[in-house]
């Protein structure tokens, strides 16, 4: 059972960052769905800008997980090596390959189970995936999600995984898929960790972390 105060910001939230940000599309480059969650893997702790910097060349080798195994992890590590972690990446982007390929026969399995039984695919990564690719009503929580939705005040937690496991609580699925997007590009574009712009923003009057700042 959610409060009233609870509905209410979270009916605002989405109300505001659907206005502002209705593209429904991730910024990360890529042809096809295997490509995707390669590129998923390698946007952690990186900007999809690096990564699609070096995806532009990676991606005209690596179609198939077949062509990962062909590459092996050294050439991988060639591509990538723009990005942070690139050597824990193309080893983990290697084994996923070679699993992906004896065991999902070079399809990519499509639950959150499954797909966490990839290399460095967590539950994040997953769920990005899956709304993505099949509009999952899935809101993917990492420490960005997690700093708005305690800034606003909707939960209060200590880690991104603390948050994950609240919100799936109390966001209804219905709107999941589409918040996903719209809660990515508002972290990314307004509400940003070091300079949210909270002078322009619609969701002041709902915010603990401007009512509590005195901005
Ligand atoms: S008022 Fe500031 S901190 Fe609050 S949601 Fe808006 S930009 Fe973020």
């Amino acid at each position: 059972m959610i409060s009233k105060k609870l509905k209410e910001k979270i009916k605002i939230l989405k109300k505001e960052t659907f206005k502002m940000f209705p593209e429904n599309k991730t910024e990360l480059y890529y042809k096809n769905d295997f490509q995707l969650l390669i590129a998923i893997i390698m946007s952690a702790q990186t900007t999809d800008i690096q990564v699609n910097k070096a995806n532009k060349t990676f991606f005209q080798v690596l179609k198939t997980p077949q062509d990962g195994i062909n590459l092996w992890e050294n050439k991988i590590r060639g591509f990538i090596k723009t990005i942070w972690f690139y050597k824990n990446k193309a080893k983990n982007i290697y084994k996923t390959c070679v699993k992906l390929h004896n065991e999902y026969n070079d399809k990519i399995p499509e639950t959150l189970e499954e797909l966490q039984t990839l290399y460095w695919v967590w539950i994040k990564t997953a769920k990005v995936f899956l709304s993505v690719t099949k509009n999952a009503p899935y809101l993917a929580v990492d420490t960005h999600v997690h700093r708005v939705l305690n800034r606003v005040w909707i939960v209060k937690t200590k880690n991104a995984l603390e948050t994950n496991n609240k919100a799936e609580l109390i966001f209804t699925k219905n709107d999941n898929a589409k918040l996903h997007h719209s809660i990515l590009f508002f972290w990314r574009y307004h509400c940003i960790a070091r300079k949210p712009k909270c002078s322009k923003c619609k969701i002041q009057k709902n915010c603990d972390y401007y009512e509590f700042n005195n901005i």
